[in-house]
């Protein structure tokens, strides 16, 4: 246990084995409100000892991610600080040192089987009650004999030596989880390949790295155990843990990266998993905060609208539930389009600019007085794909606008081509408009209702379909003054052209 004088520190460890996954988003906020509210540290480590997991670029990949959401970290990457390095693939002699101390005092030894002598043990213990937990051998090879089988080119591994006792993680979220210890075995500590195991390191670090509290989701709560066994061994403190509850889809699967394979597979779009889709979708940062913070702890009350801040002052370790959390996407989108409507102007700007770079969007090129007037045009949108759906005509040659056939049908071709005659109407009288803003645009239009006497959408919807492709853009008005007069004329040319 942590003594109470001792400075809060919290740790988010990812794999670099891609982007940053939606649930590691979650771990990493709760560590992050644990630590600011505590007045502490956040540090982030890089696990990188699995070299065939590694994916290239993805801790470029996670950093950025994490600085798009807010989640910033004290020591670590780019951050540096007093206890690292922080990429475990630079603290191999660091292990190797706590290694041989195991190995000397006899809690760890070297294990001599060939993977195929361990698959045949594997086979055997199956077919004869089931399961299989490795035999300790007896007696246990000398260290002696474990550097002889390496130097003659076998690849060995190191074992914890586990002890004949029960294990008991303090979990504050879960209260105290036995294990028996007829449930453990002897696990790996050091690869064939000379790297520790994701157990060691994790055990190394988080002590030498002082970390106080661990945070992490409940699918690592049976490697507390022998996490506890090794701390024993190594005698470093046990910190103190916390395993939040499980992220689930609604159908109640495990929501996972395969899930996106899977979609695609059925011909379907694959659904947002990592921070990086929902970046992509054009979903905000402070809406997937506020969204996954209520993924397992909630205050008690109804109040569901968080900034960081209010979330840092209103979070406590306690309150973290042990059921779990469901992803509810509607939920989601309607977050992200209150978030939308109460985000001020220059941080929503700020915010449709990363995401025009991140699908490279021709939006790129637009100034900031322009966005600003299409995030205006299109006040409460749900995200910014659906503003992308409604104003990407923009950016579009004129000579480049497709037609949905589906809009051309309904709007224009319909009852003998009424769209289109009345589409030939406007542009006349449009042809004819001095100052082309959108007070006189709209006054235009609605004198020509008055004088076919017929409803608005009967004209402003074959103008639409003519300029944009489609039947969805901000008002009619608008929409015209942002394409000005030459550029929509030359839609509507273009448009009348089908019909010729
Ligand atoms: N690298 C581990 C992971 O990404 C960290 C688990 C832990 O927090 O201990 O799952």
């Amino acid at each position: 246990m942590p003594a109470a004088s001792e400075t809060v520190r919290v740790r988010f460890a990812p794999s670099p084995t891609g982007y940053l996954h939606i649930g590691g988003a979650r771990t990493i906020l709760f560590n992050w409100l644990v630590a600011r509210k505590a007045g502490g540290c956040m540090v982030l480590r890089i696990e990188d000892t699995d070299q065939a997991r590694h994916v290239e670029d993805s801790v470029q990949k996670i950093l950025d991610d994490l600085r798009w959401l807010g989640l910033t970290w004290d020591e670590g990457p780019e951050a540096g600080g007093d206890y690292g390095p922080y990429f475990q693939s630079q603290r191999l002699d660091i292990y190797n040192q706590y290694m041989q101390q195991l190995l000397e005092s006899g809690r760890a030894y070297y294990a001599l089987e060939t993977p195929q002598e361990l698959n045949d043990m594997r086979e055997k213990a199956k077919k004869e009650h089931g399961g299989f937990r490795y035999p300790r051998p007896n007696p246990l090879p000398t260290i002696e004999q474990g550097q002889q089988a390496k130097q003659e080119g076998q690849r060995v591994v190191v074992r914890c030596k586990m002890p004949d006792e029960d294990i008991t993680v303090h979990d504050s979220i879960l209260g105290d989880v036995t294990l028996t210890a007829d449930q453990f075995e002897d696990f790996i500590i050091q690869k064939g390949d000379g790297y520790p195991t994701y157990h060691f390191a994790c055990v190394v670090d988080d002590a030498l790295m002082k970390i106080t509290h661990v945070l992490r989701g409940q699918e690592h709560l049976m490697n507390s155990h022998k996490h506890v066994a090794l701390q024993r061994a190594l005698g470093f403190p046990t910190p103190i843990y916390g395993h939040m509850p499980v992220i689930f889809n609604m159908d109640g699967s495990k929501m996972s990266k395969r899930d996106k394979e899977k979609a695609i597979k059925a011909g379907l779009a694959p659904p947002e998993i990592e921070v990086h889709d929902f970046r992509t979708a054009g979903f905000l940062p402070e809406a997937i905060l506020n969204f996954i913070a209520l993924l397992g702890w909630s205050t008690g009350d109804d109040k569901e609208t968080y900034t960081l801040d209010e979330l840092t002052q209103a979070f406590s370790m306690e309150r973290i539930g042990k059921t779990n959390a469901k992803f509810d996407r509607a939920k989601l989108l309607s977050f992200n389009t209150d978030w939308a409507a109460r985000l001020p102007e220059a941080k929503l700007l700020e915010r449709l600019k990363d995401y025009a770079a991140i699908n490279d969007l021709p939006m790129q090129s637009a100034n900031d007085d322009m966005l600003t007037r299409l995030l205006q045009a299109c006040a409460g949108f749900r995200t910014f794909a659906d503003l992308q759906k409604k104003i990407g005509f923009l950016f579009v040659q004129d000579q480049a606008i497709e037609y949905d056939p589906k809009a051309v049908k309904k709007v224009l071709a319909k009852n003998d081509n009424a769209g289109f005659s009345i589409l030939a109407q406007t542009q006349t009288k449009l042809e004819s408009l001095e100052h082309f803003t959108k007070a006189s645009i709209e006054a235009l239009v609605k004198d020509l209702c008055d004088s076919l006497d017929t409803k608005m959408g009967n004209i402003a919807q074959p103008i639409r379909v003519a300029v944009s492709g489609s039947t969805v853009s901000p008002s009619i008005g608008e929409t015209l003054e942002l394409l000005g007069k030459e550029r929509t004329l030359n839609r509507i040319n273009k448009c009348l052209a089908i019909l010729a």
